[in-house]
This record gives structure tokens, sequence and C-alpha cells, in this order.
């Protein structure tokens, strides 16, 4: 039998990290699941993942702090015995706000989730990765991240620095035979978009493809960048069209 392979997905309890750990399981990947909030939504995916023949399991952690990060990869490592292989950094929120108005507090804590939060697990995981020289890393990006959101700094902020910390990392572990690449999605249908409805021309006419998009058009891409051995440093929107 084939050695196993452990991808981590953070934020992976639902919505777009949801849909990844599952085709991720479909290739047969063991799956560990970084998140915080609803349980139930967690064991879900868990279950979903497990039906598919692999070995799944959910960790409670806060990507935004170093010791639960370092702390979560030590329990993967030993539950899944060392070898991961596959990491994607998709835990991420909004605290929407103008800037004239904004609290530290929005600013902080999404910086400390979307752009901290990947630097921690890739911190965490790296030397792993360079010791089997071997490693697949994708960061969820955002076309906000590329274009600015007016009401958005922090979020815009949080993802050009994910664009940032792809390349350098990219370059710093491609010698190692490592990939790192981001995902930049438009507006998708999950949880982080429910107050966004498609009956709102305004927005539509903004979206070339006329319609948001799904959590399978991202996923489709983050299984690509995986299972692409000479991509790195590059970053794919999965926008339909909106930052061409
Ligand atoms: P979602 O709100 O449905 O899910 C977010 C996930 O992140 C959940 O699993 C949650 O547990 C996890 N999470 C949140 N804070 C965390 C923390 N501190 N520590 C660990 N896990 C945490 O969101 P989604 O729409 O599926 O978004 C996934 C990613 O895609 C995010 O990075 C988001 O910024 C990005 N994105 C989403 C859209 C969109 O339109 N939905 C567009 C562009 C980018």
């Amino acid at each position: 039998m084939a050695e196993a392979k452990t991808a981590i997905v953070t934020g992976g309890s639902r919505g777009i990290g949801r849909e990844v750990a599952l085709r991720l399981a479909a290739l047969g990947y063991d799956i560990a699941i970084v998140y915080v909030g609803d349980e139930n939504e967690a064991a879900d995916t868990i279950r979903a993942c497990e039906e598919k023949g692999v070995k799944a399991r959910a960790y409670v952690c806060d990507v935004s702090s170093f010791e639960e990060t370092k702390d979560a990869v030590a329990r993967i490592r030993k539950d899944f015995e060392g070898n991961i292989e596959v990491l994607v950094n998709n835990a991420g929120i909004t605290r929407d706000g103008l800037i004239a108005f904004m609290k530290e507090q929005d600013w902080d804590s999404v910086l400390g989730v979307n752009l901290k939060g990947a630097f921690n697990m890739i911190r965490h995981t790296a030397a792993l990765f360079i010791r089997n020289k071997c490693g697949r890393i994708v960061n969820i990006s955002s076309v906000s991240g590329l274009m600015g959101n007016a009401g958005q700094a922090n979020y815009s902020a949080s993802k050009a620095g994910i664009v940032g910390l792809t390349k350098s990392t990219a370059r710093e572990l491609a010698p190692k035979g490592i990939t790192c690449n981001a995902v930049a999605p438009g507006f998708i249908r999950t949880d982080m978009t429910k107050n966004i409805t498609e009956d709102n021309s305004e927005l539509l006419r903004t979206i070339p493809l006329g319609r948001m998009g799904d959590v399978s058009d991202v996923a489709a891409a983050v299984i690509f960048l995986i299972t692409s051995p000479y991509i790195t440093g590059e970053v794919i929107r999965v926008d339909g069209g909106i930052a061409m």
C-alpha cells in the first residue's frame, strides 16, 4: 500500500476550506482540519472526509496564535505520524469598516488571523517540508488584496500581504522542491458572503462572468496548484474576471 499523505487545511470546517478538504480526501490525502467555532460543522466535514476512505481529524486552534499553531502542528504530526505534505492556509475573517472609523482591534484581528495565521502555519511546518524535500503550500488571498476595496482596508492589507508571503516563501523553499502559491477568489457563496445576494445587480455588473462563484470553483484551483510541481510563486484569480 502507498504511504499515506497528510494535508492540513486551516478553516476547513466549512465553506471553501471544507470543499478543499473533501477534494483532497478524494485524492487519498489524510485530512487535518484546523478551525475555531462550530464543532458540529467540523464534525460533519470530518465525517464526509472519512466517507472517502481516509483518516480525518479536527483541531480547535486559533491560527493567529503562534503557540496554539505550534501545538496543533505538533499534535497533527503525532496523530498522523509526521507525514505532512500539503498545507492550505484558508482560515480567514472580515471586520469591515471605513478606514476613518476602523477600530484598532478590527485591524489587529484581521491581520492576525488572515496574515499572521498563514505565517504561523508555514513557520511550524516548513522545517518538516525541508527535511522531506517535498511540500505544497497554497494560501488563500482575495481579489480585495489585489485591487483594494473600500471598507476593507484591514482585509485587503492582509490579503495583499498573503501575496508577498507567498512569493517570498516560494523563493526560499523552491531549492528544496517545495512550492508555495496563492488563490485569489472574488465573490464566492459561503457564510462569509451570506449578506450578499445575487439580486444585487450593482454587484453582478462588476463580475464579467455575471454570477458569484461556488466553493468548487476555488477548490479546483487549489487542487490544480497542489498537483502542479512546476508552478510556484503564482497567484491564480478565481473571480469571474473581476480583476482582469
Ligand atoms: P467561512 O467564514 O465560511 O469559513 C472560515 C473558516 O475559517 C472557518 O472554518 C473558521 O473556523 C475558520 N477560522 C476563522 N477564524 C479562525 C481562526 N482564528 N483560527 C482558525 N480558523 C479560523 O469563509 P470562506 O468564505 O469559506 O473563506 C475562506 C477563505 O477564503 C478566507 O481566507 C477568505 O478570506 C477567503 N475568501 C473568501 C471569499 C468569499 O467570497 N467567500 C472571497 C475571497 C477570499
